[in-house]
């Protein structure tokens, strides 16, 4: 049997009090697939993400993780479902060392796996284990936000702006252990300023502006120069 994509959303229409951010945004993400979702600053995007995760309650529309409809379920169900999000930011607990950070994702009892599969996609995390990760670097702190995610394993990710700020060299890094663990099955919908490097690793592109969806293709045909102007000129 075909899976069920790992996210469906399905006409969503959500906002802040009084105002509407979003207007009847549907998207896919297919099992095991990487999505690209761009547009420029304020469009919506960390919006999308906040209504996927549940940390925005929809005003209307629906929300499926693998199949099943969560959008009545609070954030924390939705975590248990194998959805992970990644904020804007920086998702790492300052105030907690390297080793505690990815400690606190995993599975009793199997502590050192987190450890020893973070380190092995980031070495430099292993030389930091005992130290505050609010006293990593910017990239440091985003590699550990990354590893952290993926300790338990999810099958969908949604990743908010993990280049913002770092050396070009700092995301190929960040960004080539997304594309592996997308290779190894874990769905992904990115959201990231750069947009040729997130077009570059996604199958699949949706172009948010003003809160509506107003183009989803193949992320190639974004990448041909036209389209790309049209759609993210300036980006
Ligand atoms: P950016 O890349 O700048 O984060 P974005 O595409 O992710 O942009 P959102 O952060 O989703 O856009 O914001 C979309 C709109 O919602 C903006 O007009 C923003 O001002 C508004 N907005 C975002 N968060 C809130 C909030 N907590 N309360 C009220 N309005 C908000």
């Amino acid at each position: 049997s075909i899976a069920p994509p790992a996210l469906e959303v399905d006409g969503v229409s959500a906002g802040y009090g009084q105002t509407t951010v979003l207007r009847e945004v549907s998207l896919v993400v297919p099992a095991g697939s990487v999505v690209a979702l761009l547009g420029s600053n304020g469009a919506g995007k960390t919006t999308v993400l906040r209504a996927v995760s549940g940390l925005l309650p929809v005003r209307s529309g629906t929300i499926r993780i693998a199949g099943r409809d969560v959008t009545g379920e609070r954030a924390p169900r939705r975590f248990a479902r194998g959805l992970c999000h990644v904020p804007e930011g920086r998702g790492v607990f300052r105030g907690l060392t390297v080793r505690e950070n990815l400690v606190l994702q995993g599975a009793a009892g199997r502590e050192d796996d987190a450890v020893e599969r973070a380190v092995a996609a980031f070495p430099i995390l292993g030389e930091r284990l005992s130290q505050q990760a609010g006293t990593l670097s910017g990239g440091q702190q985003q590699m550990l936000a990354m590893a952290a995610a993926y300790v338990r394993s999810p099958d969908l990710v949604l990743v908010d702006e993990a280049s913002l700020g770092l050396a070009p060299i700092i995301v190929d890094e960040i960004f080539g252990f997304l594309q592996q663990r997308a290779a190894e099955g874990t769905a992904l919908l990115i959201v990231d300023q750069f947009a040729r490097r997130a077009l570059a690793m996604a199958g699949h592109a949706y172009i948010l502006r003003r809160g509506r969806i107003v183009h989803g293709g193949p992320a190639a045909d974004l990448l041909n120069a036209e389209l790309f102007d049209s759609y993210l000129g300036g980006q």
